[in-house]
């Protein structure tokens, strides 16, 4: 077993350095997974951007965790889990003691524990991950595939608390990788797709997702009103917002009918605010709520998506790179927003 291996080293803002590293030594309920793939994720772009992340990581830190790979170590107290498997691990794992484990909403346990990683020849996977929160990768499906399914357990989870009626007309505003699951997911759900987006590629992907209606948002466009013109002036029954800026929540609010749900699914600037008008609010009735991260029930149902084939990396992971390149890799995608994952492959 190697004592060394190579892992990208978070420092501090845009301050990341892929550098030798110890191999982490693993306790006696975790394992070691070798990493075959990990992919880019929005969220790892604001922390190299931040250089920390409060909840998930403080410098310095390897970085990454949407990862798959093969177990090639197994603490003596292991007994799910052999060498040689094929598995993705989730990025976190709740304490199922507190008041909202409890409650069934483990996403919000207050004693979360997050792994972070990926961006490494190898990652230790720790025991509370390693018994409620990885997975076995069924064989005909890829690592690149698999590890789509952290970021999939969150649009899953979203779609069941935005979704009621499987005619309900969605609006989703924002086709990065998370638009585009909330697209396909939808259609997988029987919904009627509209997508809004800025850019042609990211429009024509959405409507290879199975979007129904897309368009383009542009200056001169009111896009609330553009959703509106397509659902008999009524507005749709649910909206999604995928973007992550306080303008797009704010338009949200607006596309939605009387009685209809608004999803605030990405994540703002901290400190953002945004300004309602309680009217609309009050007398249309609307429903406002967010969603965040993921259970272990939805990355269970993230990886049965994957195996039915109705997600996949062809559609959602653009290329492959060495994770000696991962420096370029993020400094491009802090300048290409919404655009596809990358595979680092280290
Ligand atoms: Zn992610
Ligand atoms: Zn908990």
């Amino acid at each position: 077993m190697k004592t060394e291996m190579m892992a990208a080293v978070l420092y501090g803002k845009e301050h990341l350095r892929v550098e030798p590293v110890a191999v982490p030594k693993i306790g006696g309920g975790d394992i070691l997974v070798r990493v075959k793939a990990a992919l880019t994720c929005g969220t790892d772009v604001k922390v190299f951007l931040r250089g920390y992340h409060a909840r998930m990581i403080v410098p310095p830190a390897v970085l990454g965790h949407e990862l798959a790979g093969d177990v090639v170590e197994v603490g003596e107290d292991v007994t799910r889990y052999r060498l040689g498997q094929r598995v993705v691990a989730a990025n976190s794992a709740p304490c199922y003691a507190c008041y909202y484990c409890r409650r069934g909403a483990e996403n919000l346990c207050e004693n979360l524990l997050f792994n972070n990683g990926a961006y490494a020849e190898f990652i230790r996977i720790p025991a509370r991950i390693v018994e409620n929160n990885t997975y076995e990768i069924p064989d005909h499906v890829g690592y690149q595939d698999a590890a789509l399914a952290e970021p999939l357990a969150c649009v899953l989870r979203g779609v069941e608390e935005t979704l009621v009626r499987p005619d309900d007309t969605l609006a989703v505003i924002g086709l990065g990788p998370i638009g585009l699951m909330f697209v396909r997911l939808a259609k997988v759900y029987g919904a009627r797709v509209i997508a809004l987006g800025r850019r042609k590629p990211q429009l024509d992907r959405a409507l290879r997702m199975g979007a129904d209606e897309v368009i383009t948002v542009t200056d001169g466009v009111d896009p609330a009103r553009a959703v509106r013109q397509l659902t008999g002036g009524r507005g749709a029954d649910a909206a999604v917002e995928a973007v992550g800026t306080p303008a797009t929540w704010e338009m949200a609010v607006h596309m939605v009918r009387k009685g209809g749900k608004v999803n605030f699914f990405g994540g703002c600037p901290s400190e953002s605010r945004i300004t309602l008008d309680t009217s609309v609010l009050h007398y249309s009735e609307i429903t406002c709520k967010a969603s965040f991260h993921h259970t272990p029930a939805h990355m269970r149902r993230a990886m049965d998506v994957i195996s039915a084939g109705n997600i996949s990396a062809q559609d959602f992971v653009k290329g492959e790179e060495p994770l000696t390149n991962l420096l370029e890799v993020m400094r491009y995608l802090t300048s290409h927003n919404g655009h596809l994952k990358t595979a680092i492959i280290p």
